[in-house]
């Protein structure tokens, strides 16, 4: 008890371990870049509000959120749309991003979390291979354990030696790059109010609209990086069969980046764990990650409570690993597959997918419950099942595309059900090694 731990980063995941390690006695500390009140965007999220429950904290007020509206998927060509079809039981929540920030950071201080905010983390302090504090333009802070919070581009998890067998970079086809803003909404949308657009003008990636009461919010996430004259040109373009998209922004304008990949493989190392961004928690073809993150909190705190003598290695931490792997990071490996399809999909073989009941409403429809392709799958029709069969055959160029998905997908189930037990250097950097070879594009 009492063992120092450092937060790096005001993640969400890392915040909501934060408020479960102080509420058990430890000293923990979360040093955010941002001033407080800058934290977060201005926009909404959209996120299984179960997060909250399995972090061990109370829901939100009833008037800080709603029920997210069914989604329509739309195909390269604009002649199919798929719309979802929700279980009201398992709808996602839709809140602000600074209201969600604001509902972690008070139960975190309430529960003896303490924040440092505008202190800018520039590396770990390492001892041999361990990690033993942070490195900040204030100074330098040493800790039992750094919990990496610190997002996609953590400076932390970027300079850890390589030899630890932690990815630090991101790779191609592995991150969306958004641009999103809220305009003032023109014009009222009877039906379909949230559209995603795929492949829109043969562009490898999506496009949403979605039609608020006062504002209708619009994103564009592409694997390459793009300007806001391109940004502008789809907007425009998105605008001629959206009238609800006005001309003046009202929110939002801004360029992020989000891991749209399989979960990093080796979330550990000595003195040393990652969670949410920095650990790519997002469900790999829609970059939610909230949730999993604050779930994988539950699962971090646990692993660190577990090791009683404070050890925080490698060894003590994998308990964290396994856990995670288990309940979040191997039903997510058949999803990072199939984006790895939609990236090699052509538009029109997409259209054809949607064309042909390929895919249908059903199959798109991901509500809180959808943590893995299983589930999205159960209680499939045999007439749809034959529906599928039949399309994917009479398309040499789809059935192949599929053949090789089955491939890759079953490659990395194996590779996620054979993690070690119990960690060793070798053992996990070999682990780690075929883990991510199986998610070759
Ligand atoms: C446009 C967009 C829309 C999204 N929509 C959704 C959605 O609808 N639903 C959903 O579930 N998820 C959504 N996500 C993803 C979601 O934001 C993340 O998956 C989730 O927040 C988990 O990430 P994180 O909190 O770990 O990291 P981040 O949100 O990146 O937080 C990292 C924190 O660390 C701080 N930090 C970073 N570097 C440093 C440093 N050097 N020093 C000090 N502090 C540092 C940052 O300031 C930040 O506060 C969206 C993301 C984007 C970009």
């Amino acid at each position: 008890m009492g063992k120092k731990i450092i937060v790096a980063g005001g993640g969400h995941g890392g915040i909501a371990a934060a408020s479960i390690l102080a509420s058990n006695g430890y000293d923990v500390t979360v040093y955010e870049r941002h001033a407080r009140d800058a934290m977060g965007y201005e926009w909404t999220d959209i996120f299984d509000k179960a997060g909250f429950t399995a972090a061990g904290m109370p829901l939100p007020p009833q008037d800080k959120f709603k029920l997210k509206e069914d989604m329509t998927f739309v195909g390269p060509a604009e002649t199919i749309k798929l719309r979802q079809n929700t279980d009201p039981e398992n709808l996602e929540i839709q809140m602000e991003r600074k209201d969600i920030y604001t509902h972690l950071i008070t139960q975190a201080q309430q529960n003896g979390a303490k924040f440092v905010f505008e202190c800018e983390i520039t590396g770990p302090v390492l001892f041999g291979n361990r990690v033993v504090g942070i490195q900040t333009a204030q100074g330098i802070v040493y800790a039992d354990l750094v919990i990496d919070a610190a997002g996609l581009h953590s400076p932390i998890r970027e300079q850890l030696p390589e030899s630890l067998g932690v990815q630090t970079k991101v790779g191609e086809y592995e991150r969306f790059f958004v641009y999103r803003a809220f305009f003032n909404k023109a014009a009222e949308t009877a039906e379909d109010k949230f559209k995603i657009y795929l492949l829109r003008e043969g562009k490898l990636g999506i496009c949403w609209v979605a039609a608020e009461e006062t504002h209708t919010d619009v994103l564009i996430g592409r694997f390459e990086p793009f300007d806001i004259e391109e940004a502008n040109r789809t907007i425009a373009s998105l605008r001629e069969s959206n009238p609800a998209i006005g001309t003046e922004i009202v929110r939002g304008n801004q360029f992020v980046e989000i891991p749209v990949r399989q979960a990093l493989g080796l979330l550990v190392a000595d003195g040393y764990a990652a969670i949410g961004d920095s650990a790519f928690m997002t469900v790999p073809m829609i970059g939610s990650g909230i949730a999993n993150s604050l779930k994988a909190s539950r699962l971090l705190a646990d692993a660190v409570m577990a090791d009683t003598e404070g050890a925080f290695s490698a060894s003590t931490l994998w308990k964290y690993q396994r856990d995670f792997f288990k309940n979040i990071g191997a039903p997510l490996a058949p999803m990072a597959c199939v984006k790895l399809l939609l990236t090699r999909l052509q538009p029109q073989e997409l259209d054809y997918i949607f064309e042909t009941g390929i895919l249908n409403g059903d199959d798109m429809t991901m509500d809180a419950t959808s943590t893995s392709l299983s589930a999205i799958f159960s209680g499939m029709k045999p007439a749809d099942v034959m529906t599928k069969v039949r399309g994917v055959i009479k398309n040499p160029a789809v059935l192949q595309k599929i053949l090789r998905l089955g491939k890759q997908i079953a490659a990395a189930t194996l590779a996620t059900s054979t993690m070690p037990r119990s960690y060793s250097p070798e053992k996990a950097c070999a682990w780690v090694k075929n883990y991510n070879n199986a998610f070759k594009r």
